[in-house]
């Protein structure tokens, strides 16, 4: 749909384990602008090209790719794109390159390591991962923005805000005369995971307060419906991540306890215990230790003076 003259949105509906991302699609003189390309695969792609149709938008147009970050559902199909498309820019933020030139980085961002760690006789490759559900793949980008940088993109400019707590060099856009903030994954259907390497709890809820210093008349997230009231869901948001914080403090209450006898009280699924969970815990203790109110001896967990 057209949002705004020549700013499309086009909107993906969830339906997978790792649904793509949906994208933003802007003209200006030159052709089209692609904010996130979608995930890779066969499928992926043939529902991105099938989108683009829709809108009566042709893919041959595009000229520039912006990529929010390094998650196969947000940019899987760069190489595909790149391929067909020659004079094609991608634009990414300094701190994401690294991860979009080199994909095996991920599982340092993802803290990988923190299931071995943590669950004996397991390993997560998040690779593995995305080959399964969401097929990634790398490209160099042309292009390297950082924080304050401004995109022309037609009649808007875009504003680069680095939104680190999902991913480390997870970036959102911000178009002040129409008050449009692009969140990726930040804000949406669901709180994201957040991991320790890629800013964790806090590194999420500072992000948060950046947006919260912005006047936003929509906000369009990667997954979901636009948003009208941001502000709410902006709160919403840190509203979950500080519950969750809440029921850690309230478990760390009692006699001391280990890692994973903690999982629980974050996540109900023991689905979910190795990822998100082991990541999500790993960052809350973190910060409540840099809060100095957590107390840690031989693997157990307490409150610190307690
Ligand atoms: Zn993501
Ligand atoms: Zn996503």
């Amino acid at each position: 749909m057209e949002i705004r003259p020549g700013l499309h949105f086009l909107k993906v509906e969830k339906k997978g384990v790792v649904d793509s991302s949906s994208l933003v699609v802007i003209r200006d003189g030159e052709g089209l602008i692609c904010l996130e390309v979608g995930g890779g695969g066969d499928e992926n792609i043939r529902q991105t090209l099938g989108l683009f149709e829709q809108e009566g938008l042709s893919v041959s147009d595009i000229h520039t790719a912006i990529i929010s970050h390094t998650h196969a559902d947000h940019m899987g199909a760069i190489a595909y794109f790149r391929e067909r498309l020659p004079g094609l820019t991608v634009v990414d933020h300094e701190v994401d390159a690294p991860y979009l030139r080199d994909n095996t980085l991920l599982n340092r961002a993802f803290d990988a390591d923190l299931v071995a760690e943590h669950f004996p006789g397991e390993r997560f490759d998040i690779l593995e991962f995305y080959a399964a559900f969401c097929p990634i793949s790398e490209t160099s980008p042309d292009r390297i923005v950082r924080e304050g940088d401004v995109l022309g993109c037609g009649d808007y400019a875009f504003e680069v805000i680095h939104t680190p707590g999902h991913h480390p060099g997870h970036i959102s856009l911000y178009e002040g005369n129409e008050k449009i903030l692009f969140v990726g994954d930040m804000v949406g259907m669901e709180v994201p995971f957040y991991t320790p390497s890629s800013g964790g709890a806090l590194g999420y809820l500072a992000s948060m307060e950046k947006y919260l210093a912005l006047e936003v008349d929509l906000m369009i997230p990667s997954h979901g419906d636009l948003i009208e009231n941001a502000r709410e869901a902006i709160e919403g948001a840190v509203g979950k991540v500080r519950r969750r914080e809440e029921r850690l403090l309230h478990a760390l209450e009692g006699p001391p306890k280990t890692f994973n006898e903690l999982l629980p009280n974050l996540f109900r699924s023991p689905a979910q215990y190795m990822f998100p969970g082991a990541a999500v815990l790993a960052s809350h203790l973190e910060k409540l230790k840099k809060d100095g109110v957590l107390g840690e001896e031989e693997g157990r967990y307490r409150l610190a003076g307690s």
